[in-house]
Order: structure tokens, then sequence, then C-alpha cells
């Protein structure tokens, strides 16, 4: 067994992992780590499935051609020295990630700070966490996460913004579950523009008009001193510029957050009344171009009232991914240099010091958007991408594939072959992936654990730190780079967060600057800071001050509320709105392997209020296009009472290889925040429309198909199969016959037709391909089929009830991704008077193994209830 860490989202679970001895593993939560105690969500359960080298990038490729690690290291080496020597450091860039551990990290930014140079170096952590790492260090002089997660347990409210915990943060959501469930008087509210699964627990919706959320903390933080609740010794003792943060706050107009004036009162007045309060704030604050603001006033109100740094208060923000916190600690941003310090020129000499260098640039680098902005103007002529997906993930990204194109020297480590952005670079380096990559990850707590590998390096797959480090050896600069390993970079890595550190930065980890090797090793989760001589422990921060500005005091920042740069209008009226679904996880290069997380949403989709869709036409199940000023999409209509009028929202995890149409970010607005850079993924006015489609298709096939031109497809795995759902414009008989010659080419067999519009190919009695086409969506079609893809040989009965119908089950999409139990027989159950969640589990199993379906169970026993009412 081994203990490792999962490489999804920032609560940074442990997890115990069983190998199966041939390539698979089993996996199940760590009860001695601190982040989940055992827990796990549906997608850290499914990870067995998802480690097949299926569309791995295994070899080093130059132009499409594979070549040996020394020709294409030399030709990474050479074109950077050469564009380097010719137009000067600034004219090359590194695009690294919070996949990334954080050795790998460390080594990168060392490279491009440190000896190329320039601090072109930005993560994708800029889409994700950049408005807080800005809000931090105005507020608190450093960008320090300053609870830790037991503060949500502890607290008697806990305001959720902009945050869909259920299902993007699961673990943390369950701890909150169960705290709320043993302290039921314990208050949840939810501030988001969407009715999203996480107000399941809450007491309190406030579905604010989105982009609002400055006016509304900024009458709270008025209200808050109006009632009387200032902490007056905190504030006068630790503070600068209350006077300022109110008279602005007093100027905003909470009636632009369109609330009712009731629930702002309850609001206002749980926060004034609860000393134990704790704001948790996600992506809907950050992603705006107006999320650093957003982050400060609601941080103002923590400041006023002094709550902070104890147990069960605080604001917090939680990351998106595993290791958004490693980067913000190596510097992998472009404004931060290293170990949490700037540019200022002390740390600029420090930093240089440290590294035995003088090439430490004394000016931040370009931020993501900007960054490919950069290379598609041609004033960057080099990148290497490490460990994602760009032309999938940034938005505006057909630009950023564009830019990819036009670029001098376009560099890709990658694990995954199967990527947009590898097929966009003319170098490919094939690095290791979650199950060999040996390092360290911190989470949103500040909790820094181990990844271990447990599977061996495949094909020629190096980590990402030994590629960096031999193009650093062929720049010259091998001495700097001569680590034996993880643990020497890892060391190096805390000796630098010590260095003439004095507790003048918060960032230290000096206690493990001299670890050995197999201490590294059984290395156990600590909580930073861990300072040279400090015992271990769980350490808040600023309960007594000790703020980070030169004068040791925080700052009230005065916040005006102001719009989102690029409002809807006549010609694009609704506001597109984009994020995570609960089993999906960034553009799928993983969890796409697994079937049972293809279950929950199979396929892209634009969420639409009803009343919206009935305005254009657009029903449950239609195809529409979503169209922008920087792009479009196509994707499948799916109406909801979650979203306000004039409001959509769409998944942001489809790419090219899994729905060539269905790539949202190529529709998404580039605006970003003036101060972080980030950018503004939750709103771009789009308008929408119905795709005039004549048929709807499922096929199911043992081997992949090379699909004739659709109008809209998407692929999925299957248990043991292919799934495609698709829809054309086409008419429907020339669709047919070209998608059967293409299922019959792939899977060859003889062509039986079924009733109701099904085709299959049957071989020797085996099931090699089937599909169902027709003029209307059938939703239920894949989990009709797919059990007849799973026998190994149809008995008469069975072939029979495939091609003519009969008693096959309509299982209506999966509920329990870990139990595989449908939505049809979760129904079932409550119908048969399973009233409550443990009644549903005690009949169907469905919510008691991971409980990220919880949520969703839920709902349908609320919808249940009037009815059996009635
Ligand atoms: Fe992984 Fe789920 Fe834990 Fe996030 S909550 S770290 S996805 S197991």
């Amino acid at each position: 067994m081994i203990r490792t860490t999962c490489p999804y989202c920032g609560v940074g679970c442990g997890l115990k992992i069983t190998p199966d001895g041939k390539g698979g593993a089993d996996v199940v939560g760590d009860p001695d780590h601190p982040a989940n105690r055992g827990r796990i969500c549906s997608k850290g359960a499914a990870l067995g499935e998802t480690l097949s080298l299926e569309d791995r990038l295994l070899h080093p490729e130059v132009d499409g051609r594979h070549v040996s690690w020394d020709s294409a290291l030399d030709t990474v080496a050479d074109g950077f020295r050469e564009i380097v020597t010719r137009h000067g450091p600034d004219t090359v860039a590194f695009y690294v990630s919070g996949q990334l551990l954080t050795e790998d990290y460390y080594a990168a930014n060392k490279l491009i700070k440190g000896f190329i140079g320039t601090a072109n170096i930005d993560t994708n952590s800029r889409l994700c966490m950049a408005s807080s790492v800005a809000g931090h260090k105005r507020a608190f002089g450093s960008d320090t996460v300053p609870g830790l997660y037991e503060d949500f347990e502890l607290a008697d409210l806990v305001v959720l913004v902009g945050s869909n915990l259920a299902w993007c943060h699961p673990v943390l959501f369950q701890r909150l579950e169960a705290a709320k469930r043993v302290r039921p008087a314990m208050r949840i509210v939810v501030v988001d523009p969407r009715r999203t699964e996480t107000c399941d627990i809450a007491d309190l919706h406030l579905g604010l008009r989105p982009g609002s959320d400055v006016a509304l903390f900024n009458a709270l933080l008025a209200e808050l001193q109006r009632r009387g609740a200032t902490a007056k010794r905190f504030v006068d003792k630790h503070t600068v510029g209350m006077d300022d943060a109110l008279i602005a706050a007093r100027a905003s107009d909470v009636g632009q957050c369109d609330l009712p004036k009731a629930d702002l009162e309850t609001f206002f007045d749980w926060f004034a009344r609860t000393e134990k309060t704790v704001t948790l704030y996600s992506q809907g604050v950050n992603q705006s171009s107006a999320g650093v603001d957003k982050v400060n006033a609601l941080i103002n109100c923590h400041l006023l009232t002094g709550r902070i740094g104890r147990p069960g208060m605080g604001p917090f923000s939680i990351t998106g991914q595993p290791n958004a916190m490693g980067g913000r600690e190596v510097g992998a941003l472009s404004n931060t240099l290293a170990a949490h310090m700037d540019f200022a020129l002390e740390d600029v000499g420090r930093v240089g010091r440290f590294w035995n260098t003088n090439r430490v640039p004394r000016k931040a680098g370009l931020k993501a958007v900007e960054l490919f902005e950069a290379v598609r103007a041609g004033r960057v002529k080099a990148v290497w991408i490490m460990a994602t997906n760009p032309v999938a993930s940034l938005p505006n990204a057909d630009a950023v594939r564009a830019a990819l194109a036009a670029c001098e020297l376009s560099v890709v480590s990658e694990a995954i072959r199967a990527s947009d952005t590898v097929d966009a670079c003319r170098v490919r380096l094939p690095a290791l992936a979650w199950a060999e990559k040996n390092g360290t990850v911190t989470n949103s707590e500040r909790g820094i654990s181990r990844q271990r590998p447990f599977l061996p390096p495949p094909g020629e797959a190096r980590q990402d730190w030994w590629i960096i480090a031999e193009v650093a050896r062929r720049l010259g600069h091998g001495e700097a780079f001569a680590w034996k390993g993880v643990a020497d970079i890892f060391r190096e890595h805390a000796r630098l967060s010590a260095f003439e550190n004095d507790g003048q930065r918060d960032f230290d980890i000096g206690a493990y600057a001299d670890i050995d090797d197999s201490a590294y090793d059984s290395l156990k989760p600590f909580v930073w800071p861990a300072a040279k001589g400090s015992h271990p422990t769980t350490t808040r921060f600023f309960a007594d001050g000790g703020f980070f500005h030169s004068d040791g005091r925080a700052r009230f920042i005065a916040t005006a509320a102001r719009e989102p740069l690029h409002a809807p209008s006549t010609e694009w009226p609704i506001r597109l709105n984009t994020g995570r679904v609960r089993d999906q996880w960034h553009t799928m290069t993983r969890t796409a392997k697994s079937p049972r997380l293809a279950g929950h949403r199979p396929e892209p989709t634009i969420e639409l209020n009803a009343i919206d869709a009935a305005q254009r036409g657009l029903q449950d199940g239609d195809i529409a296009e979503v169209i922008s000023a920087w792009g479009r999409a196509a994707l499948r209509v799916h109406l909801s009472r979650a979203l306000r009028q004039g409001e959509a929202f769409a998944p942001m995890h489809w790419t090219a290889q899994l729905s060539r149409a269905g790539r949202i970010n190529a529709a998404v607005n580039p605006a970003v925040d003036p101060i972080s850079g980030q950018p503004e993924l939750k709103h771009t006015p789009v308008e929408v429309r119905r795709v005039a489609v004549q048929w709807h298709g499922t096929i199911l096939a043992r081997r992949p198909i090379m699909l004739p031109a659709v109008t809209y497809w998407a692929r999925i795995r299957g248990a043991g199969c292919h799934a495609y759902l698709l829809a054309g414009e086409q008419p429907l008989a020339s669709a047919r016959r070209a998608l059967s010659a293409a299922m019959r080419t792939a899977n060859p067999g003889p062509w039986v037709d079924g009733e109701d519009a099904l085709g299959a190919v049957i071989s020797d009695g085996r099931l090699e391909a089937v599909m169902r086409i027709g003029k209307a969506h059938d939703e239920t079609a894949r989990d009709r089929l797919a059990p007849f893809m799973a026998v190994a040989q149809l008995d008469s009965e069975q072939r029979c009830v495939l091609l003519h119908g009969g008693d096959a089950a309509d299982r209506g999409g999966e509920i329990c991704a870990c139990l595989g139990v449908s939505n049809a027989s979760v129904q079932a159950a409550i119908a048969n008077g399973a009233m409550t969640l443990d009644a549903v589990g005690a009949v169907t199993k469905a919510g008691t193994s991971c409980g990220s379906c919880r949520p969703e169970i839920r709902a349908l026993l609320r919808a249940a209830r009037p009815r059996q009412a009635a």
C-alpha cells in the first residue's frame, strides 16, 4: 500500500493506493490524512480507472517525428538560446500548471527567472486564484490563507461565496455537511447567482445578480459598522484604512444585487451577531474583471469584526487545483518571485544571492492571457507549456491555437498525447503522470503532502524537473540544476523559504531544509509555517495582527462596485457563466477515461432558464449554438431551474478531442481583472440559437470510429466500449448510411436492422457496435444499449430485446458514479416509499460511498414530496 495525494482539486485528499500489478490500482481515502480523514469523492474513487497508457505521450517528438531525448532536449535548448541571443530574454516564456508538483514548479521557476533572466512564467492557476493572491497581498501584505479546514466545522456561520462546494470540493462539502448534522444550529449561507447543489444544505441562498458581490459586501461592511459589530481594539491596533473603506462601502448601492430585502436583512443580522464566521470563496469571486475588489470587499468585513485567524473564523480562499498553492510558494506566477517574495530590490537581490546568479529579473512578466497575446503578436517567440492545455482552457481559445501555430518555437511537456495543446506544439516532451510522479503538493489550507509514485515510468516519459534540469544543463547552468532527485529540490526550496527570513515572510518551511532522503520519503502531511526550530503545529495567521505590510498592519481596501467588463447587450443578451461539473476534471484528459464518471454528464451542455429557452424555440435535448463576439460552440440544451432569466451555464471541460464543436472556451471573452490578470470566465455576453438538426443518434462500439462530418458529436468511454452522442443537419437517411459505414469499417461484421431506428453489427453472436438514430433526442439510449455491450455472446432472447425492444432497463442516466446507481433506480425507490437519504441508500446503495451524489438525491426527494402529499 502506498500513501499519496489526489491529483484533482485543491482539497488535497490523502489516498491509500494498492496497485493490482497489472497497471491498475485500488484507491481509497487515507484515514490518517488531515484533509479528508478517509473521505473521498467520486473523482478520487474512480482514479483507478484512469491509469491506462491509452492516449499517453510516451516518446519525444519534434515536428511529428519520434526523436531521441538528446535530440529533443537539444532542439529546446538551442531554440531558446538562439531566440534569447537574438531578441533578449523577454521574448521567451513558460506556461506551467497547478498540476505540477512543487519540485517541478521550483525547477521551472528557477530556470526561467534565475538563469534565462525573464519573469515570463505564468501558471494556469492564473485562471483559478490570482485574484485571491492579489487580494491577500493588498490586505495582508502577503499571500496568506489565514485559516484551516477545521474552521468550517468550528464556525457557527459559514458563508460560501461563488463556490459550488458540493461539486468542486466535494470532501470539504462532506465535512461541512457532517458538521451541520451534528450541530444543526450552524448556519450556512450560499451567495451565488446559480442555485447549485451546494444550496442543498444552505439556510439561506442569496441568488444575487452576477458581478454584484462588491455591492453586497460593501453593504455588509457598512451595516456591520452601523450595528456596532466593529472590533475596535483589533481595528485600531492592527489595521489601516477603515474610514475610506466605509465611505466607499456606503456609496455602493445594494439594490444592484437584486435580492429580496428580507434576505439581505437576515444575512446582515446573522453575520453581525455571529462571532464564529467563515467566509469561504472560490472561482465565482476570482474569475471576474473585479475579482480582486471582490476578495478585498469580503476580507474588509472580517477585518472590521476582527474575525480572522481564530478557530472557526476568517476569510478562506479555496483553490481549484491540487497544487495551486505550491505554485504560489515557488513563485510560478509571473508577478511573484520565489518563496512568497516579490520584485522589490531586496527580494531580487536575496533570491539572486541564494541561487548564485545575477540574472533575476527586476520586473514582473506577462500574465497568462497577455502572454499568449504576446505569442500571437510575435513579441514572445518561444513558449514552453508544461502539464496544461491552454488551447482548450484559456478564454478566446481559438486565438491561443492561432498563437501557437504562428510561434517560432512551441514546446509542450505533457503526459497525454490526446490534447488540443499537444496537437498544436512543435516539440512534444513526454512527462510522467500522477501515478508515476514523486514530490510534494500544497492544498488550500497550506498543507504540504507527499505525492508518491506507485507505477513505473512508461515508455520514455520523464518527470518534469528532470526535463527542465537537462535543458538548463544544455544552456550552461548545469551546476545550479545538479539535483540527484526530488528530495534535493525540496530541501533547496525549504532553505530558500528560510533564507534571510527572520519572520519577515509568511512562507517558511526551514524546519525541513535538512531532512534526509528517507525522512523526505516518509514525510507526513504538515501545515506551514514550519520555521527551523519550531515544533510542528497547525497554525493560523493574524489573530493578534502580525500582518506582513512593513508596519505590521492589515489594509482595508476601499472598493467600488463595478459592472463586468463586457455587459449583455441587445446583440448578446445572455450572460454565460462557465465552471465545473461533479464528475469531470479540467480538460478531461484523465476523467474521460473512466466509464463510471462519464455517466453523470456525458456531453457538453448549455444550461438555460426555461423562459430564455422558450423565447428561442429551444427544448431540453436540442442542440444550440452559443455565439459570442469571440467565438462559438455547439452544445446540448439542458433546461435548468438553477438559473435566473438571462443567464446560462456551460461546463468548461470539453475539448476538441471529445467534442469538436463543444469547446465553450472558444466563445469565452478574454477580459481580465486589471490587477490580478485573472480572466473573467464567468461573464461572457452571448446569444444562443437553435441548430436545425434533422436527427439525433447514439452509437456504442467496441473499437473507436472515424466519424464522418456531422454537426455535433461528443464521445465518451463506456464500460468496454466507446460511446458517441451525435446530431446533424444533413438528411437522416444519408447520415444513417454514413454512420453505419463508419461503424462497420472499425467494427467489421454483418449489419442487422432492428426496430425503433436501431441498427447493429453482430458478429458470431457478439454485439460489436450498435446505433440508434432518429428524429427525436433519446437521452436514455446509451443507458439502454450499454448492457448489451457487456454481454460476451447474445442469446436469442437478448438479441430479440436489443433489436425489437422489450424489457431492457431504462436507467435514465447515472446518479451515483461510485456504485453505478441510475437515476431511474433512485426514483423507483422514492416512489416505493424511501423518503429519506438513508432510506434511498438502504434500498439502492446510492449515496452510501463517497456521498458526492447526495445533493442530487435530496433534490429528487424534495421534488417527490409534493407529489406524494398530493
Ligand atoms: Fe480528490 Fe475529491 Fe478530494 Fe478533491 S475532494 S482532492 S477531487 S478526492
